[in-house]
């Protein structure tokens, strides 16, 4: 497992990832997965364990969707700082409790929270998880406004991007509608939606 923080997607060409970050969250996950199956589309959700804890049931339902997981820490910490026994210690409780929620789950990412590495890299992928980074973040956390989400999203994507999104954390519609309105109009430009790279 390489501690390379990935940040492409897989294949080439015009083909950007999902992921979605500090769910599971019980109003706007549940409304995500419905969003994105109807486009038929595959993301990566990075969870945090409290939350997972706090809401085991919408983390069944990702992943009965067919999505992938990742670790996100327990607490959203910022990890910069932190020793490598730290770091595992943390990495370990938030992957048993995803597996509380799902027994055979497979947790194949870890993102550090805010994008703060530190040491993690190297914790994440001895613990058999790829650090996965991103291309295109579009500040989905103030929230800006639906319009101005589906704008940064057409407008920033470039082939391969590993596209940062939020599910949880706070009010998430205007991700969820964003998410909605963009994909049409991606797929009409010829982009295509696949998981990251491995
Ligand atoms: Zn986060």
């Amino acid at each position: 497992m390489s501690a390379d923080i990935l940040d492409t997607a897989r294949g080439g060409g015009r083909v950007v990832s999902l992921t979605f970050d500090d769910g599971p969250n019980p109003t706007d996950t549940p409304r995500l997965l419905t969003v994105l199956r109807r486009h038929r589309i595959t993301a990566v959700f990075f969870l945090c364990g409290e939350q997972v804890q706090a809401h085991p049931e919408v983390v069944r339902r990702i992943v009965a969707h067919g999505h992938r997981l990742g670790n996100h820490s327990m607490h959203h910490d910022d990890m910069t700082s932190w020793s490598p026994g730290r770091i595992e210690a943390d990495l370990r409780e938030t992957n048993e409790a995803i597996r509380r929620a799902v027994p055979d789950a497979r947790i194949r990412y870890f993102r550090a929270p805010y994008g703060a590495w530190g040491a993690s890299p190297a914790v994440a992928a001895a613990l058999g998880m790829r650090p996965l980074g991103w291309r295109l973040a579009v500040g989905d956390w103030e929230p800006p406004g639906t319009d101005e989400l589906v704008r940064r999203l057409l407008d920033g994507v470039t082939p391969g991007a590993v596209v940062l999104l939020h599910d949880g954390g706070g009010d998430r519609s205007q991700s969820v509608a964003a998410v909605d309105r963009a994909v049409p109009v991606l797929r009409s430009r010829r982009w295509r939606f696949a998981l990251p790279a491995h």
